[in-house]
């Protein structure tokens, strides 16, 4: 076992009365979680998937929606794709949503839905890692396979005074031995969903509740009196600043809409003509504004872009908003315009571009800021004012 040393202390004695420490906190302070209700593996693996780089708050009303809609894995398998990622609009990361089907229809065609009951066989499934295995395999099965997330991954960092990077390989192999070297023989479920929300709500990143925490004379960071310090914050990302466009381009009262090929960021959403600023220094914040006019060469640059990408000859009409977001390291300035079509004839329509009416907006899987663009043009009359 790796950095044996750090071990030492826990030896089967130790486990057993931090397991029943662990135990009497739970029977209190369980957090309530939809997902947790059934114990059935179909809504703990959904609601594992969302959990990922979200938190609960967010997850709940989504996992909620998502389980009305395709309340069993036989009727997500028959879904069509936009219909799961318009349920999952919103939530971000949505390579989620595209493997959760992708991983209903395998189960589906393979097994008749029933999930296979190994580490290995469920990460073999698209868009299932090694925490998730052990989610749905203990949660659901109490079958002996150790977790580690984000609140265990800090609750485990302290309890060992590991002060290296955990999320590192060699921090990895620590902490999943750990996780490994404490897990009961029964009870799994109950046993890996209490230091999950030990760390969620006792050991939380800032100001951990150590006098009220129940592993505290098993913790070593306590004992050093480095709760604070570990696990060491990672490096911020350094930020670039990105300005792209969002044409609204109108025809006969509808607006085009893409969907973004495989591969590309939101693959599978739609949206309105997006794209970056290339080739150009950043826009001084004064070039756009509600009311402000469009510096020309911006004008001739977007209503160029917009020709080379779909072929249709558009003319800018008016700034409509601007989006702040940011993805990733991008802190995107995204400029909203109304454009006019020139030449709807000589544009055809496929399966990936469309003419939509805003009234249609709703039946289509946007991203968030071609939503809020959506929900702009939406409102009564806007989009007749405005040409
Ligand atoms: Fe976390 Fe404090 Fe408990 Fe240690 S004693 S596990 S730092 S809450």
């Amino acid at each position: 076992m790796l950095d044996e040393p750090l071990f030492e202390s826990l030896d089967s004695a130790t486990r057993s009365g931090l397991r029943r420490r662990l135990k009497t906190w739970y029977a209190k302070r369980a957090r309530s979680l939809p997902w947790r209700e059934t114990g059935e593996a179909y809504p703990i693996w959904i609601s594992e998937i969302m959990l990922q780089q979200t938190t609960v708050t967010a997850v709940v009303p989504y996992f909620e929606k998502f389980l009305a809609r395709f309340p069993t894995i036989h009727e997500l398998a028959n879904a069509e794709q936009d219909d799961v990622l318009r349920h999952w609009e919103g939530l971000g990361y949505y390579s989620r949503a595209r493997n959760i089907l992708k991983t209903a229809k395998v189960l589906v065609e393979e097994s008749d839905g029933v999930f296979p009951r190994t580490v290995d066989e469920l990460t073999a499934l698209p868009g299932i890692g090694r925490y998730t295995a052990g989610a749905i395999l203990s949660f659901a099965f109490d079958i002996p396979a150790p977790i580690v997330e984000a609140n265990t991954l800090r609750l485990f960092s302290r309890m060992l005074a590991y002060e290296d990077d955990p999320r590192a390989s060699r921090g990895q192999k620590t902490l999943w031995a750990f996780a490994e070297h404490l897990l009961p023989r029964k009870e799994v479920g109950s046993f890996n969903q209490s230091i999950m929300d030990l760390g969620s709500l006792v050991c939380t990143p800032t100001k951990p509740d150590c006098p009220n925490c129940p592993v505290q004379k098993n913790c070593q960071a306590f004992a050093l009196g480095k709760q604070e310090q570990i696990p060491p914050k990672a490096a911020p990302p350094e930020i670039t600043q990105v300005v792209e466009f969002s044409v609204a381009a109108q025809h006969d009262g509808q607006f085009l809409l893409r969907q973004n090929p495989e591969g590309q960021r939101w693959a599978g959403l739609w949206d309105f003509i997006r794209f970056p600023l290339e080739d150009e220094p950043l826009v001084p914040e004064s070039v756009f504004g509600s009311g402000k006019p469009l510096a020309k060469r911006f004008l001739n640059y977007v209503e160029k872009t917009v020709f080379k990408q779909t072929g249709l000859e558009v003319q800018i009409k008016r700034f409509l908003a601007e989006q702040k977001h940011t993805v990733t390291r991008y802190q995107i300035r995204l400029q909203c315009l109304l454009a006019s079509v020139e030449n709807p004839g000589e544009f055809t329509e496929s399966k990936t571009q469309h003419w939509v009416a805003p009234t249609e907006f709703d039946n289509y899987p946007l991203s968030t800021t071609g939503r809020k663009l959506a929900r702009l043009l939406q409102k009564d009359g806007t989009q007749l004012r405005l040409l």
